[in-house]
């Protein structure tokens, strides 16, 4: 027997199981869910270290859902979630240059957040189908998340999913993976306004507890702890890899960073153990993390628009994580600073970070790295992830190999690339197609009373 439980990080949530972390999204206090303990795995590192990405996920995932979930079942939810992929390694590790490229974009929407929605949504849909209940997902999206959750959950059964995207702030591709999908149960709002006005919005409509209880909400943002654990399991995967090739003890991974929710699950796997000497954080212009890992002030900005759209953020909704740890798992102290954060926009911590370098690249060097990279070595980057490729540079380390996560396949942000390279090289057929689709979206405020009509009329329909 195991049994896995989650709290929260303001410590005034009832502990509870997985399945109900799952279904729960942000805790009511407020905060976000934790498990109670982090499993050390350092003695089960040799025996992991030859497993296929499929049978790592199950050991990895399996200790932090307990008897939740039985383990048979475990692993048809996890082999379900990736026939999808179209690279046999699931998650290829490339070499270029001076990095180790972690190719997390093989899923069905070309980006990293396939690899834990496509498990969500399975998920999801085991734990409805058992407690016979109903769910309805909200979730607001700078790109990439919206299309990867409705790949996740269209057509299911028992479940809607509403997402809300900003107005002609996403890439066409991006928008339109959204928009073609004209499953009945999937329904697009662009509201008029930025991602941090969705995310707003969200947080009020969560908020509402009466609302939230009656429509049975249900929430596939970052916030949602199955989507961190389903990506820890990379970190180990891309280690192992590389140590393989290499040869070397341990590795350092470089991130590129927006709601902290990636770079999360990295954290949780240097804690788990992983062999991982540190991460490297990286952000664009929209750097209020590289700040706070290298002042200890966090403090929003104005969003700055880049060529790297889904980590143009200012508020990272995973931060309040690991601000749990570093404030020694004292949920008062957390909460305390959210309150503080939340009248004032700015909090000072005090300490340093041994685990976590951090920078930010440039729309300019960020262009720069892509060139180089297609040049020199023959390997077209996504300006996400040349934003960590930029930042990884910096950090290379003559001992250690350096692993920079790709979070999204290039095709999703050609601008990007034709402004890089003055040539339009970046290609997939499966977006070529989008552009002849038929599409469904409605436009609307960023209000919490005028999205919250709109689920109720859609639903009572
Ligand atoms: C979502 C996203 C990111 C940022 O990930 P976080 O988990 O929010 O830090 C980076 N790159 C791409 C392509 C993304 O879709």
């Amino acid at each position: 027997m195991n049994s896995a439980t989650y709290i929260s990080t303001r410590g005034e949530t009832p502990p509870m199981g997985f399945q109900d972390s799952v279904l729960m999204g942000l805790a009511t206090d407020g905060g976000l869910l934790l498990p109670q303990a982090i499993p050390n795995v350092t003695d089960r590192l040799a025996a992991w270290r030859k497993l296929s990405y499929a049978e790592l996920a199950l050991e990895v995932l399996q200790p932090f859902v307990g008897d939740d979930i039985p383990r048979a079942t475990l692993q048809d939810l996890i082999a379900r979630s990736y026939v999808a992929f179209t690279h046999p390694e699931l998650v290829p590790v490339v070499p270029a240059g001076p990095v180790h490229v972690v190719e997390l974009f093989h899923g069905p929407t070309l980006a990293f957040k396939d690899i834990a929605l496509q498990l969500l949504g399975n998920m999801f849909e085991h734990v409805l189908a058992r407690t016979g209940s109903r769910l309805n997902v909200v979730g607001a999206t700078s790109g990439d998340t919206g299309s990867a959750a409705i790949a996740a959950v269209r057509g299911k059964a028992n479940i809607h999913i509403f997402i809300m995207h900003p107005h002609k702030k996403v890439s066409p591709v991006q928008e339109r993976q959204m928009t073609t999908i004209l499953d009945e149960n999937v329904h697009n709002i662009a509201i008029t306004g930025t991602f941090d006005d969705g995310q707003r919005v969200l947080k009020e409509i969560f908020n509402d507890i009466p609302f939230k209880t009656q429509y049975r909400l249900g929430a596939v943002n970052s916030v949602n702890w199955a989507r961190v654990l389903a990506q820890i399991v990379y970190y180990f995967h891309g280690a192992f890899r590389v140590m393989e090739r290499t040869g070397a003890a341990d590795v350092q991974v470089c991130v590129p960073t927006g709601n902290f929710g990636d770079i999360f699950a990295g954290y949780v796997a240097l804690r788990m153990g992983a062999p991982i000497r540190r991460l490297i954080l990286a952000t664009n212009e929209n750097d209020i993390l590289a700040r706070f890992f290298n002042t200890g002030a966090y403090q929003c900005g104005d969003v700055y628009p880049t060529t790297s759209p889904s980590m143009d953020i200012q508020i990272a909704s995973n931060f309040e994580r690991y601000l749990y740890y570093r404030m020694g798992e004292d949920a008062t102290a957390v909460r305390r600073l959210m309150q503080e954060f939340a009248v004032n926009g700015r909090i000072q911590v005090a300490g340093q970070e041994p685990a976590i370098a951090a920078g930010r690249g440039t729309v300019a060097e960020t262009a720069a790295t892509i060139r180089k990279y297609y040049r020199e070595f023959g390997y077209l980057l996504d300006p996400h992830t040349a934003v960590g490729v930029t930042v990884a540079e910096r950090h290379l380390s003559a001992d250690t190999p350096t692993l920079c996560l790709a979070t999204a396949h290039p095709a999703k942000f050609k601008d990007a690339i034709v402004q890089a390279l003055g040539a339009d090289v970046a290609r997939h057929p499966a977006l070529d197609a989008l552009m002849k689709l038929p599409t469904r979206c409605v436009v609307l405020p960023p209000d919490c009373h005028a999205i919250q009509t709109y689920i109720r009329d859609t639903l009572g329909k």
